[in-house]
């Protein structure tokens, strides 16, 4: 049996993804500890608490226990500030464990848990590995006034640093394979794949109409979809061009955004949105949902004709799984993950460059052709299928294995 220590300092996995720090890795730390719990696996799950009403640890079901550890004041603090905060918070990581069984290995999650995973592995003399869930040099590439704005000056070299000390650094797909290695140097070896997944239990195909009931959603006309934090990274403003691009083509469509601001720059983000949507005449055709339980999620999925997904950089890109694993066409930017996720013109499209005229014409052409639309659909659920959380957890579990038998990393 294998015991993991897996950092997640500045979210709780089992805090609400799609608005504030919370997207893609919550659902990643909650879906991949809870896979590797049910093969047996024991997991403590590190996050910050945040609030006095937090419980010292939860357990999430047998061999989950997520601890919710004071580091600084036990309020939000935005992940832009929180790099001081990493070594008060090794220090309670370290002084829990010390009353626990020792574990295998530490799992950090973000340049941030990485901080921390990197103390840990020194002190416990344990493998560390890495999940960056976002790299800083990439992200800068996509949006530099985002990075420059908000990062913390320190964070793409302490990521270097991390990367550089990680006995295995976990890329969700080749592509981000390779920006480890053309950004950050990673020597290959090191390199260890291990895609995200989709829950099929809850994300699997369903009638359209039905869905839209169960959501509250006019069961006419014809609907897209955005799904995410909202945040100039993730490109809702091409939605809405695109929509506006289409409208006299299709008089009947609509667009239902579900998700919150994200981020130094969310909140004016959403406000710019709205603007948006009034200025281009597009009142009552555009829906703003707050942000939904992970699993409520599916039913939005099934209620769309097409899923957009205009991000600037995504290193993955889940939404788009889950639309697939929905039988949802979806129109995505050709960028980072989503060209691994999407298979273009067979599962889904890409969009290069992905501006609102280029998104204008994919969703054209899908909305155009039923057969397409169906053709794509069958298609992406059955490459959805290939992502499981039981072959993420026992990829995972493999690499723990190699590595426990090896001498550990030293520091440059
Ligand atoms: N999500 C959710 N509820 C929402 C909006 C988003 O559960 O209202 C989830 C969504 O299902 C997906 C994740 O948040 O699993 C977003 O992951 P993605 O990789 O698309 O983007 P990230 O947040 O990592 O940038």
């Amino acid at each position: 049996m294998r015991r993991l220590a897996v950092i997640s300092l500045h979210t709780s996995p089992l805090a609400q993804p799609g608005t504030g720090d919370g997207g893609g890795m919550n659902v990643y730390v909650r879906e991949l500890t809870s896979a590797l719990a049910r093969q047996g696996a024991e997991c403590e799950v590190y996050t910050r608490q945040d609030d006095p009403g937090q419980p010292r640890t939860v357990t999430v079901e047998p061999g989950l226990r997520v601890h919710y550890l004071p580091a600084g004041p036990v309020e939000p603090v935005p992940k832009e500030a929180l790099a001081p905060l990493t070594e008060t918070f090794a220090e309670a990581v370290l002084a829990d464990l010390a009353e626990r069984e020792p574990v295998d290995a530490v799992h950090a999650n973000y340049w941030l848990s990485g901080l921390v995973g990197h103390r840990l592995k020194h002190e416990l003399a344990v493998p560390l590995l890495c999940t960056f869930h976002t790299l800083d040099r990439v992200k800068a590439e996509a949006s530099p006034e985002a990075v420059s704005a908000d990062e913390p000056q320190q964070r793409a070299e302490a990521e270097a640093a991390v990367m550089a000390c990680s006995e295995a650094v976990l890329a969700s797909c080749s592509v981000e394979a390779g920006q480890l290695v053309q950004a950050y140097e990673v020597e290959r070896q090191r390199i260890r794949v291990v895609p995200p997944a989709v829950d099929h239990a809850f994300f699997a195909p369903g009638d359209r109409a039905q869905a839209r009931r169960a959501v509250g959603l006019p069961v006419e006309g014809r609907l897209l979809l955005f799904v995410g934090r909202l945040q100039p990274l993730k490109g809702a403003p091409v939605a809405l061009g695109a929509l506006e691009l289409l409208r006299e083509r299709w008089p009947d469509l609509s667009l239902v955004v579900v998700g919150g601001p994200s981020g130094p720059a969310g909140p004016a983000h959403v406000a710019e949105l709205r603007a948006q949507v009034a200025e281009l005449g597009l009142t009552g055709r555009v829906r703003f949902v707050p942000p939904q339980p992970h699993e409520l999620l599916s039913s939005y999925y099934r209620a769309a004709d097409v899923c957009v997904v205009p991000s600037r950089s995504e290193s993955f890109g889940l939404v788009a799984l889950e639309a697939a694993a929905c039988g949802v066409p979806v129109v995505a930017s050709a960028v980072g993950g989503l060209t691994t996720v999407v298979v273009d013109e067979v599962t889904g499209l890409l969009v290069d460059p992905p501006d609102a005229a280029g998104f204008a014409e994919a969703i054209d052409a899908v909305l155009a052709s039923p057969d397409l639309a169906e053709r794509l659909a069958v298609a992406a659920v059955r490459h959805a299928r290939r992502y499981t959380w039981d072959e993420a957890a026992s990829r995972l579990l493999a690499i723990v294995a190699e590595q426990t038998t090896g001498r550990l990393v030293a520091c440059q």
